[in-house]
């Protein structure tokens, strides 16, 4: 696959620092835990391209990996820790506000969401205000195989209907790094917003 050229870029501390809006650029958001390192890795089939923090509330990093000369893929930190202070939220929301508002070479978002819970408060907002910026999502519903194929197919049902809500371009998908279900979907959209 394509996705497996993916190498280490740059990392910046905001989204405020990162550099070159040039090309074009997929980013990757979602609550901690939710699966978006696996999905990564999963992609790009590299064990350790992306890595976790698991220390609650630690300043993480923006990674950035290359895919050819100005096509990227953004990770973006995790979100949703219980003990992350109000203001750090607040910075947050605004600087990941601006960014989805201001970065030109920006073509879509991927949501990544536990399949058993999607859309919390903060994956909602993140999703509306990509709507607003004229942003496409793919909200991935990760862990998929946590659940039978019946109860999938339900899960993935219902969060296609709760993304009518947002009145924008939102794709509702299933995935599973453990066993690679959604992938071919995926790379289809990836493929699709970089201009592939
Ligand atoms: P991140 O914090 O969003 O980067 O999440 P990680 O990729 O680190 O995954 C969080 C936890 O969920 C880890 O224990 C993973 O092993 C597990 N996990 C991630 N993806 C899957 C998946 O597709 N299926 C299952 N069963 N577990 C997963």
């Amino acid at each position: 696959s394509y996705y497996t050229k993916a190498k280490f870029f740059t990392s910046a501390p905001d989204i405020r620092h990162l550099k070159d809006d040039s090309g074009i650029e997929v980013a990757f958001a979602g609550r901690s835990n939710a699966g978006k390192s696996s999905a990564l890795n999963t992609l790009t089939r590299q064990k350790n391209l992306a890595r976790t923090s698991k220390t609650p509330g630690r300043t993480q990093l923006i990674n950035v990996f290359e895919l050819d000369d100005n096509l990227r893929l953004v990770d973006l930190p995790g979100y949703g820790f219980a003990k992350v202070p109000m203001a750090t939220k607040l910075k947050w929301q605004k600087s990941l506000g601006e960014y989805l508002q201001k970065r030109k070479s920006l073509k879509g978002l991927v949501v990544l969401m536990d399949i058993r819970h999607p859309f919390k408060d903060l994956d909602q907002d993140l999703i509306h205000w990509a709507v607003d910026a004229g942003i496409p999502v793919l909200a991935l519903l990760t862990k998929a195989d946590k659940l039978k194929s019946g109860k999938r197919k339900a899960q993935l049902l219902m969060a296609q209907e709760a993304a009518l809500a947002f009145m924008g371009d939102v794709t509702v998908n299933t995935f599973s790094s453990l066993n690679r279900h959604g992938l071919p979907e995926l790379e289809q959209m990836l493929d699709k917003w970089l201009g592939r």
